[in-house]
Parts: structure tokens; sequence; C-alpha cells
């Protein structure tokens, strides 16, 4: 048995986050590989290692000098070195790194991988694993995806018995040269290692208990979501939640390794577990899986009478907005009408010319557009096939007296989608979450 585990920048904030760590790391024998990012917030106002490295970087490039904000840096890792009682040199490391910044020899990617480099520095002392560099076995192609046929034989023939941690969010180019992944990177080095070692278990160790239902912004205090597949998944980030996002873990997808995604300050509660299917209903009362949404659509609306006894309208309306490289999110239709539902900060800019356009080559009967609109999607792989859930939705959006402006539901029946006005935007999420959860 074989768990790999990632640890999010708020659990490498401070000596009292390694601690916890490392008691996560020792009660269970099978999570002999840990990868962990820069350390992040201690608190709301504090700030993160990779904010500051990037900042550092910017300040250097415009011949400002950074010693302040590198001593923010230095400090967070030397203080939680000597809290820990840790003895390793960092000092000599820090000094040449310094003097690379000040004579501008570092490359932003190198520069900023440094946070996560020095966390698993310290990680891999105090848990007593050995430290396994990135950039020794993360290999990009030139194109900038990762090279999974060097990288994972690499890291197999780096593996030890004893355990290993790994630094996140970096790895090499095939000319030497240090790369980052996008922000959040980490998680992608954590799957890519399950993926390489062929894990049981990809533990994804964060600060809240799993995936959340809904916005806690919006939702007072939301369940967790026990079980998730990687399709519901793509529809609740596609559609705003803030969560770990399907793309980042294709490496596990890819090889069916199940993810767990954890709280490390509330070790002893299930967090959420992702995969492909789940063969056993664990909760056949619940429907949906998570409800979420985002704000700022933008609805144009053609009619134009006899429209469904033509050919090419609805082709000719998509073309124009194509043709500004703007991404449709929704289409919804009647006989003789049709709405493209779409950002307003994409259509903004073209509107008029879009409209222009559109009136020219259909020759609409009328033709408008609606803004402030918020689209709102109950996703659930158990709602397919079931009747009564849109009954269910739409009842109870109707009691607290919200008009909706639009409704779709996917092909795959694992999401309904419907457009209200922005300002009964939270009051829908809460309809619903009170409706179906509580
Ligand atoms: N430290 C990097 C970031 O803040 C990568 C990560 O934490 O996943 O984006």
């Amino acid at each position: 048995m074989l768990k790999v585990t990632k640890f999010g920048g708020s659990s490498m904030a401070d000596a009292g986050q390694y601690r916890k760590v490392r008691d996560i790391i020792l009660a269970d024998p099978s999570r002999k590989v840990v990868i962990v990012s820069a350390a992040g917030k201690r608190d709301k106002r504090d700030h993160k290692i990779t904010d500051l490295l990037y900042l550092c970087h910017a300040h250097t490039q415009y011949g400002v000098d950074c010693t302040q904000v590198f001593e923010m840096i230095t400090s967070r890792y030397l203080g939680i070195r000597d809290e820990l009682g840790l003895t390793l040199d960092l000092e000599s490391e820090f000094d040449a790194l310094k003097k690379q910044l000040d004579n501008k020899s570092i490359s932003q990617d190198a520069l900023v991988s440094r946070g996560e480099y020095f966390s698993a520095k310290l990680m891999a002392a105090y848990l007593g694993y050995r430290f396994v560099d990135a950039a020794d076995w993360v290999r990009f192609k030139l194109d900038g995806t990762v090279d999974q046929d060097i990288s994972y034989p690499a890291l197999v023939g780096q593996m030890s018995p004893q355990g290993i941690v790994i630094p996140g969010f970096y790895g090499r180019m095939p000319d030497g040269n240090i790369r980052t992944f996008s922000r959040g990177g980490s998680d992608i080095t954590g799957a890519l290692a399950a993926a390489a070692l062929d894990a049981d278990m990809y533990e994804n160790w964060t600060d809240v208990s799993g995936i959340l239902m809904a916005d806690p912004r919006i939702v007072e205090n939301p369940q967790p979501i026990p079980e998730v597949t990687y399709d519901e998944l793509r529809e609740l980030s596609y559609s705003g939640a803030q969560v770990l996002h399907e793309g980042t873990i294709f490496p596990v997808r890819e090889k069916n390794i199940p993810v767990n995604i954890l709280n490390t300050n509330a070790p002893n509660e299930p967090g959420t577990i992702i995969r492909e299917d789940f063969e056993v209903d664990s909760d056949p009362h619940r429907f949906i899986t998570g409800i979420t949404g985002k704000k700022d659509f933008s609805i144009i609306s053609m009619s134009k009478r006899g429209m469904s006894n033509e050919v090419g309208t609805l082709r000719k309306m998509l073309s124009v907005i194509e043709r500004y490289n703007i991404s449709v999110d929704y289409v919804p239709n009647g006989i003789d009408n049709v709405s493209v539902v779409l950002p307003t900060d994409a259509l903004q800019p073209y509107q008029y010319a879009i409209l222009a356009e559109i009136e020219k080559e259909v020759r609409p009967d009328s033709l408008s557009v609606h803004d402030e609109i918020a689209v709102v999607a109950a996703v659930g792989r158990k709602m397919a096939f079931r009747p009564g859930i849109s009954g269910k939705i739409f009842a109870a959006l109707g009691e607290a007296g919200i008009n909706i402006r639009m409704i779709n539901q996917g092909p795959d029946e694992l999401n309904i989608i419907f457009g209200v006005d922005n300002r009964d935007f939270a009051t829908a999420i809460r309809v619903l979450y009170n409706s179906f959860v509580k």
C-alpha cells in the first residue's frame, strides 16, 4: 500500500503546521511520499512566499532593491527551522540566491520555485525522509507539457524505502532550465508522483474538510461532498466552484488512482473522495452533489418568425460570435427564437458590432441583449434518469419568488443549469441548498 500525500501552502505556513503534517505522516506507514507547497499565509493579512518571490523578481527587473522582501522570505524559513530545532544550513543557499538576484542571473521561474524547494528541504529534515528535487525527475517537453515517459521512471529510480519529500510546482525543461507550472501547480506534481509510483491513493491535504457542496461565502457551513466523480468535478469547477481543478489531476485519472481531499487542521474528517465511478451508493438519499454558479453573463436573444422552417439561422448567428473569438456557454431556444448565453466581459467590447452583424446576416424580427444574468448549476450524477429533481428545483425557486430566465440541461443529465438575475444569485443557491441538503 502506498499513499502519495500533497500538502498545500497553508499546511506549510509555520512550525505548528509542520508538526501537524508530521503527525499525519506518522499516523499511517503507507504515507511514504510527500509533496509540499511553499509556505502559505498564516492568517488573512499574511503573504504567500510564492507571491513574495514574484514580487522580488519584479523589483529587480525594474532595478529596485528587494532586500527587504527577500528578508521576509528568508526569515519565514529560518523561523520554521529554528522552532523545529533543525540544524540545516539554509543561510549559504540564501546568500547564493541573493547574489544571483542582485546580478539578475536568475529567471523568474527558477526564483519562484525556491519557495517549494526550501519547504521540501525543511520537511525532509523534519520527517527524516530523503529530499528528492523535482528538477531531477519532472521533465517538460519543449511545448511545456510534461514528458511522462522520462519523468515517471526517473522518479521510480529516486524512490527510497525510508520515504521521500518532493517540492511541488516545478520541473526542468530539455535545456536544463527550471520551469514552473501555473499557480497552484503543486497539485500537478503530486498527481504526477502518484501516477509515476502507481500509488493506491493520492491524498491532497488542504485547509478545508473536502470539497464543499456550495460556496461557504454564500451558504453558511456547507457540508463537504463525500464522493464526487471526475465528470462532476469538471462541471463544478467550470461553473465556478473553487475546487481542485479536474484538469490538474489528470495523471491520476489516467491511472484510475482515487484522490482524497483532506484537512490538515482536522485530519480525522473523511474529506472528499474523487474517482471515475462509485460502484456502491454510500448515500442513496442525496441526489445533488454540489451547487455552484457564476454571475455576470449576458443573453443575446433573437427571434424571427418562421425560423423553425429555415435552415442555417442558428449557424449564422453563432458564426458572427465565433468571428469575435468568443466562447458561447449555453444556447437555449424556442421555436422561432434562440438565445445565446455568454460572459458579459467577453461580449461587451464587441457588443454593437456583433449585434449589427447579426442584424445584417440573419435579419431577425427582434434582437436584444440582457445583462446581469447569473448562471446557477445543480450538479449530480444521481440526477440522471431520476424524475422529479428538476420539478423540485423549480418549485423551490418559485416559492422563493425567484424568476428563472433560462433553463438548460446537459444531455448527460449531470447538471441542471438555470439563469437568474444577478441579484437573485445568492438566494437561488441558498434555496437549493436548503431544499436538497438540509
Ligand atoms: N506555491 C505555488 C502557488 O502559490 C504552487 C502551489 O502552492 O501549488 O501557486
